[in-house]
């Protein structure tokens, strides 16, 4: 849910972990629309991106799409966690770092953790270091 003050924002950013999570909050996305950043094609174990689906929402409300957007794979993704291969989140999060600082974002909105989906959990853990760097950058931003 997202509180009431969050709905609408100068420059906002949805971070999700897979293409269809943007459906979970198409009223904001109706009235922010945020730049949106997918990190994974949503390929699963069929092997096919769901990437499509996700690009005719975004088109069809007027939301941007991120520079990071269906990058990886959830193998890829799953491989980088059980080899232990920090530095490619630790890349991301800079990588969105520079991303949200250039583009003024001053909400981020995005997938929380839920400890069953691992795609799920790294998209907030790469949220939350972005925005702790930012904020500790003297960056107004916000976030839920
Ligand atoms: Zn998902």
């Amino acid at each position: 849910m997202i509180p009431s003050d969050c709905l609408t924002t100068s420059c906002s950013a949805l971070i999700i972990a897979h293409p269809g999570h943007e459906i979970r909050v198409h009223g904001w996305l109706e009235l922010a629309r945020p730049f949106v950043f997918v990190l994974t094609d949503g390929s699963g174990h069929s092997g096919k991106s769901r990437l499509d689906s996700t690009t005719k929402v975004l088109k069809k409300v007027n939301a941007k799409q991120g520079n990071i957007y269906g990058r990886f794979s959830d193998k890829q993704v799953y491989a980088a966690i059980l080899n232990r291969d920090f530095d490619l989140f630790i890349r991301l999060t800079e990588e969105l770092v520079d991303i949200l600082t250039q583009l003024r974002v001053e909400l981020v909105i995005g997938d929380a953790v839920e400890g069953y989906n691992p795609s799920h959990d790294i998209c907030r853990l790469i949220i939350n270091a972005a925005v702790e760097i930012l904020l500790k950058r003297g960056h107004k931003i916000d976030f839920c």
